[in-house]
């Protein structure tokens, strides 16, 4: 379930030392090659949401092969403009309105109103111009209340039974809504997709200037040997007959949106760790691997209970090794701080089946690429930022983020009483 062979993870340790975060690029550019064919009646933009991994060799990766970004802030914005994307092709859906929201438009950057309060702050700055809305359809997907993007339980967009607020702000501030944006996260189904984009489509037919429908993202992307991926074309093709009677009915031509995080980098990363410490808490108790990693370079485990192949390999690769039950703890000061809890639930323990690890081993953490290096507990423990690298299609490894320094983490305290 991961890249990384017994050299590559030899070579990793003495280059980079652990923990460390490598992504291969030959996958980054598959999956963007998956997502620039999804099926489309009148016409495609695919944006990567960068949130899932904002590092700029990332973002250049994508950019470079023809995705768009979404900006989930107006620093997240700022960032893709300095890894080089142009700004037209960068739009902002946040729920924290930019404090720079004006020198970001101005630049070229372009905007989702994720509520009335936004749609207004917008309308004052830049009257009459075209603008993006986000709308809750009332339809919600993900399996609890941290992932939930869409329904009464989500604070997320405008909620769809407030189109009449929207058309007064519309109409006092002259503003043309030409893009329309839900992301409820439909995961999988092809039918939780063709639900979502009706309903997002009846809510388009009422704001009759728009041209652009964005559905999002949430493909979902299996992990776990046992879990399966969205099919992406069989999504797509879904879509296109309500694409079509849409056409037909209202005379518009809808340009078709999509905004993948997950499915574009969460295969592609891993984590590579090391084995500090092995302990158990003696008969009927457990075996705990403690590792040099934790919620401050993964913390999807303890947010979500998600679940992420991990396995050991022996520093020597032909050490005889059985198997047997365990735990694996992050290096945190933190009970919480356990990389393999119950499924979907944080405070439950799920010990899995391994090689019996010993100290100076290494674990790999796959389908690392998406949430982990971008959705940290950053510097907990006063534990520095793990480096990044690439591993390059011609097999070299190249370092995108150094390790960070002690000295960064304390650059902007002022000691002294
Ligand atoms: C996070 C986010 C996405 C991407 O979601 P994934 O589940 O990573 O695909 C897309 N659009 C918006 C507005 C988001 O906030």
């Amino acid at each position: 379930m991961h890249f990384l062979t017994h050299e590559h993870i030899q070579t990793l340790r003495a280059e980079f030392g652990t923990p460390v975060y490598v992504y291969d690029q030959k996958q980054l550019e598959t999956a963007a090659r998956e997502v620039l064919a999804f099926p489309n009646a009148y016409g495609l933009t695919a944006r990567y949401a960068m949130k899932a991994l904002p590092t700029a060799a990332i973002v250049q990766i994508l950019s470079g092969r023809g995705l768009h970004i979404d900006a989930s802030s107006g620093f997240e914005a700022e960032r893709a403009l300095l890894a080089g994307v142009p700004p037209e092709r960068i739009q902002i859906s946040a729920q924290e309105l930019p404090l720079n929201l004006k020198g970001l438009v101005e630049r070229g950057v372009l905007f989702n109103a994720c509520s009335l309060e936004q749609l207004e702050a917008y309308g004052r700055l830049f009257p009459g111009r075209e603008v993006s809305v986000r709308i809750n359809p009332g339809l919600g997907t993900g399996h609890n209340n941290r992932t939930n993007t869409g329904g009464p339980a989500s604070s997320f967009g405008i909620w769809h039974e407030h189109l009449d607020r929207v058309r007064a702000l519309q109409g006092q501030l002259d503003l043309r809504i030409t893009r329309m944006h839900t992301h409820i996260g439909s995961g999988g189904d092809p039918q939780a997709w063709k639900h979502c984009a009706r309903l997002s489509l009846s809510i388009a037919a009422r704001l009759p200037e728009v041209v652009r429908l964005n559905l999002g993202g949430g493909f979902k992307v299996g992990r776990m040997p046992d879990e399966t991926s969205a099919n992406l074309a069989e999504i797509g093709n879904a879509l296109l007959d309500d694409f079509r009677d849409f056409a037909k009915a209202h005379g518009r031509e809808l340009h078709l949106e999509i905004e993948p995080g997950t499915y574009l980098v969460a295969r592609a990363g891993a984590i590579v760790a090391n084995v500090n410490d092995v302990v158990d808490t003696g008969d009927g108790g457990y075996t705990f691997a403690k590792v040099d990693t934790g919620m401050t370079e993964f913390l999807r485990p303890n947010l979500y209970g998600a679940q992420h192949p991990i396995s050991i390999f022996p520093a020597d690769p032909r050490a005889a090794r059985d198997e047997i039950d365990v735990l694996i703890a992050g290096h945190c000061c933190e009970s919480g701080d356990m990389l393999t809890p119950a499924p979907g639930d944080p405070e439950g323990l799920a010990p899995r089946r391994l090689k019996r690890p010993v100290i100076g081993d290494s674990i790999v953490i796959g389908g690392a690429g998406a949430y982990c290096s971008g959705l940290a507990a950053s510097h907990y423990n006063s534990f520095p930022q793990a480096p990044e690298v690439l591993l390059t299609p011609n097999g070299d490894f190249r370092l995108i983020r150094r390790r960070q320094t002690l000295e960064q983490i304390l650059s902007n305290e002022l000691p002294g009483g």
